[in-house]
């Protein structure tokens, strides 16, 4: 069977590395041409409005995804009168803005930020008197890695703030005091069956996700599951979505719904029975879902911005290094780690090598911050 991606960097990149061991193969719709899974199948190199390239793909494919809620709303709502697209088009219109993401939760009893809808600056002020300062604005559509947030902590944010909310919808959000910050990642077959990954917990430095463990029977496991089930129901849901929460006192909130594959599910090739991968195509091709069960603890360490040292990183028992092979820039995700522990380890020794990592890759304000007691 042929899966049809939309967009073709490193989630379709590893979409398409786990395809051929399940019988399946991935093509991409993508302009760029270096884009990192070109080499994993057929790649259109055009735009996503270029109708002689979307017709190609109509022609190619059995089924369409997409790696980012980014994507045309458009394109892919004209595909789905074509041939099956999943995630359904309803996730993908709700997860691609903020206002509607939340209007969605709230719609289900779902627990998020206190925010109010932004549609221009003379908002601002009644809004802020409302949820409080800090607070932080935040365009509807198109961010990621704490791209179009400005934070409200002092008048001085405010003109940054004013430019953002005259330019495009936001929406403001109180500041969450969360403890932690978590994800649960589940997939959704055809037939209505769902499985839940073990949650992950998030660490993130400006704004952009650094290192992810992996939390065997955590106490907000069932929580969450239940909140992604909801989600995925009303949605008649198909694929892997991913749920990014903030734990405050043992209550979760919805901060982002993501229709697909996620960062934070990075580490699952190494510590899940099935990888998050597997399981997205497993479903979108309309096929049953394996088991998500753990299989080991393990840590996910994002490589940003500059490549590390390949030979330190093979020295460490447990690591191994995931590069997409895409060309440094700041601020830029190249690749990833994932490190499994060995059960004989005691939380001092799995500190110990996940130290070295985050410095390897940068990470040492992270690494000083962490206690053994944390793994
Ligand atoms: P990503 O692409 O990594 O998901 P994003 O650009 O979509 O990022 P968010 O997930 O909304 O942005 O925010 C990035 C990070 O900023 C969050 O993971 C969290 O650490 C912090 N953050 C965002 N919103 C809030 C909030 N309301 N209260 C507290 N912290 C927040
Ligand atoms: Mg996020």
């Amino acid at each position: 069977m042929r899966i049809g991606i939309l967009g073709a960097g490193q989630l379709a990149q590893m979409m398409a590395q786990a395809a051929p061991g399940l019988g399946l193969e991935c093509g991409f719709l993508a302009p760029e041409a270096d884009a990192c899974a070109a080499p994993y199948g057929r790649h259109w190199q055009a735009s996503f409005d270029d109708q002689e390239a979307v017709a190609e793909l109509v022609e190619w494919a059995d089924v369409i995804t997409y790696e980012s809620e980014n994507v045309s709303l458009t394109l892919v709502e004209s595909l789905s009168k074509q041939l099956p697209v999943y995630p359904p088009v309803a996730a993908l219109q709700a997860a691609r803005d903020r206002g509607e993401e939340k209007q969605l939760c709230r719609s289900l009893g779902v627990a998020t930020a206190d925010f109010a809808l932004i549609n221009s600056s003379s908002e601002l002020p009644g809004a802020l008197a409302k949820l409080g300062c800090p607070a932080i604005l935040k365009t509807c559509r198109e961010g990621y890695d704490g791209k179009g947030q400005v934070w409200l902590r002092s008048a001085e944010d405010l003109p940054a703030a004013v430019e953002q909310a005259d330019a495009t919808a936001c929406v403001l959000e109180a500041v969450v005091p969360f403890q932690r910050e978590i994800s649960a990642i589940a997939a959704r077959s055809i037939d209505g069956a769902v499985s839940c990954f073990s949650l992950s917990e998030n660490i993130h430095r400006e704004g952009i996700l650094r290192l992810t463990i992996n939390r065997r029977n955590d106490s907000q496991q069932q929580q969450a599951e239940q909140l992604i089930g909801r989600l995925m129901e009303q949605l008649n849901y198909v694929g892997v979505l991913a749920l990014e929460l903030f734990d405050v006192a043992g209550e979760l909130r919805v901060n982002e719904i993501a229709p697909r594959v996620h960062n934070t599910g990075h580490w699952t090739p190494a510590g899940a029975r099935h990888s998050q991968f597997e399981a997205h195509l497993l479903a979108v091709a309309g096929r049953s879902l394996p088991s998500l069960d753990w299989s080991n603890d393990c840590a996910m360490i994002n490589i940003i911005g500059a490549l590390p040292d390949q030979t330190a990183i093979d020295a460490i028992t447990g690591a191994s290094l995931h590069l997409y092979g895409k060309s440094p820039r700041p601020g830029r995700k190249l690749g990833h780690i994932n490190l499994i522990f060995s059960p004989h380890q005691s939380p001092t020794q799995r500190l110990d090598e996940l130290r070295k990592l985050l410095i390897l890759v940068g990470e040492g304000e992270i690494a000083d911050r962490l206690e053994a007691s944390w793994l």
